[in-house]
């Protein structure tokens, strides 16, 4: 029995439809699965319904970004009611921010000389996507202003690059809130990769953002060794916080990570999940 709890579907920036991504998991022998996209629930029914019809434990999902006090961060809301009203308002308005910025980010690529209109990224982009930069990257690619995704980072999008624009996004304290009215429980994405100021520890942030009513952290990820996931494990303890893990599945936007490949090269054991994130599974 295994899981894999973070995954993206064309809903936000993956590859796969949120049908193709549960019936590939299904395929897998994966036997619980988180959809997680970039501040949307679009994709959770239809991801709901195939599960149901496979017969495979669902949790319904989102991974919020966040910025303000005590920083930058992805926060993954498991469990959610995905038609919580409050939480399909806020998701709207986040969706907003994000054309105000796409528009931005069209407006600084064109200043610096390349030739590219939103409708072109719309072309490029599953329909009705929540549109981000990878979307911008892959178009970037398909008209040959660079070679391959990277280069578009590196070059354009990247987050100190020049046509990169920040988004208006919720605090951590607005999108943990959030969570828990919408019935989830809420994690710090991939702890391991947080850009930390200089006087911070990860213990520090996470205190902090346990304060806020954190109720864990993402200990199990794809990209960590065994080392890191043993020190999330214990500073997880530590503070009596839960723990997640996910893949952080793109599909062909993130070729190197497979689906269901959490640990190290391995799958995600459905018993090492807290009981109280694994009671909140539906289908
Ligand atoms: P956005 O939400 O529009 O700011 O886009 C963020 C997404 O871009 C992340 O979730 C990643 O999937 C992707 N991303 C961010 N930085 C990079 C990078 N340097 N190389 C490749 N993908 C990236
Ligand atoms: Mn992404
Ligand atoms: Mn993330
Ligand atoms: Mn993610």
């Amino acid at each position: 029995m295994t899981a894999d709890l973070h995954t993206h579907s064309t809903a936000s920036d993956g590859t796969f439809t949120p049908t193709a991504l549960v019936e590939a998991a299904h395929s897998l022998g994966i036997s619980l699965l988180a959809l997680t996209d970039h501040d949307t629930t679009a994709g959770v029914s239809e991801a709901l319904a195939t599960a149901r019809r496979l017969g495979m434990s669902f949790l319904p999902g989102v991974e919020l970004s966040a910025e303000g006090p005590p920083g930058k961060c992805h926060l993954l809301g498991l469990g959610i009611d995905p038609n919580y009203p409050r939480l399909i308002e806020t998701l709207r308005q986040l969706s907003q921010n994000r054309r105000e910025r796409n528009a931005k980010i069209i407006g600084r690529l064109n200043a610096l000389g390349v030739a590219i209109t939103m409708d072109d990224v719309l072309a490029h982009a599953p329909q009705g996507a929540n549109i981000g930069r990878p979307h911008f990257a892959a178009t970037l690619v398909a008209k040959g202003a660079v070679t391959d995704t990277k280069e578009a980072f590196d070059r354009y999008l990247g987050d100190e690059a020049a046509a990169n624009v920040e988004k208006e996004t919720l605090s951590p304290a607005e999108a943990i809130a959030l969570v828990h009215e919408a019935g989830g429980l809420c994690f710090l994405a991939h702890p391991g990769l947080l850009r930390r100021s200089q006087h911070e520890t990860h213990e520090s942030r996470v205190r902090a953002l346990a304060v806020l009513g954190l109720d864990g952290i993402e200990a199990y990820y794809s990209s960590y060794t065994p080392a890191n996931e043993a020190f999330f494990l214990r500073l997880a303890e530590k503070l009596s916080l839960l723990v997640t893990g996910g893949s952080d599945f793109h599909g062909a936007n993130k070729p190197d990570v497979p689906l269901g490949v959490v640990r190290y090269g391995q799958p995600l054991e459905l018993t090492l999940l807290p009981s109280r994130l694994r009671a909140l599974a539906v289908a």
